[in-house]
């Protein structure tokens, strides 16, 4: 089976209406004009992240990752975890995926959301920020909400992190 290895993160920023998270709207090539959304027509939201490049540490990656799909830099507090997954391509030969993601918790650094390159609006439809209270319930996939537990929990036990 082949093998990926992505970094993402966690970027929260500290406002008065409490923690926001930066999350992407992905772009999915395979819903047609349609944008991705569950049963209830919701908008799935997803966490920021790439494959790790050669050379590169993922902890950068996923500091890159974030920067380009959202348009927001954000620095290292530490790791959140990994998560794993399998997916079946769905071009060439359909060939089976093994996929780990590591994700990190970043503190919002600079830039604008959503400012990001042309380029980057083949994978992302538009980056947002939203109430972090509230990112759980919105991602599509488990592990990623497991992720923004974790951040919630790190963040309530190190309030010196604000
Ligand atoms: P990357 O963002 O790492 O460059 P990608 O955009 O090429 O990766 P993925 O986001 O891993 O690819 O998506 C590949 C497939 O896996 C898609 O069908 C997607 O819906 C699914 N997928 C993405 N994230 C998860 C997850 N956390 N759990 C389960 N399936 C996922």
């Amino acid at each position: 089976m082949l093998r990926e290895i992505s970094a993402g993160g966690v970027l929260v920023r500290r406002t008065a209406e409490g923690w926001m998270m930066a999350a992407i709207e992905p772009k999915k090539e395979d819903s047609g004009p349609r944008d991705v959304k569950t049963d209830s027509q919701k908008v799935l939201l997803a966490l920021p992240k790439g494959l790790v490049d050669p050379g590169e540490r993922p902890e950068q990656t996923a500091i890159r990752e974030v920067r380009e799909e959202t348009g927001v830099t954000g620095s290292l507090i530490g790791k959140l975890g990994d998560i794993k997954y399998t997916y079946v391509r769905s071009w060439g030969d359909k060939q089976r995926v093994f996929k780990i993601v590591s994700f990190y918790l970043l503190r919002y650094e600079a830039g604008r959301i959503d400012e990001i390159a042309d380029a980057m609006r083949i994978e992302v439809k538009r980056a947002i920020w939203v109430p972090l209270v509230e990112a759980e319930r919105k991602l599509a996939y488990r592990g990623e909400r497991d992720m923004v537990r974790r951040a919630q929990e790190y963040l309530k036990s190190h309030p010196e992190a604000a």
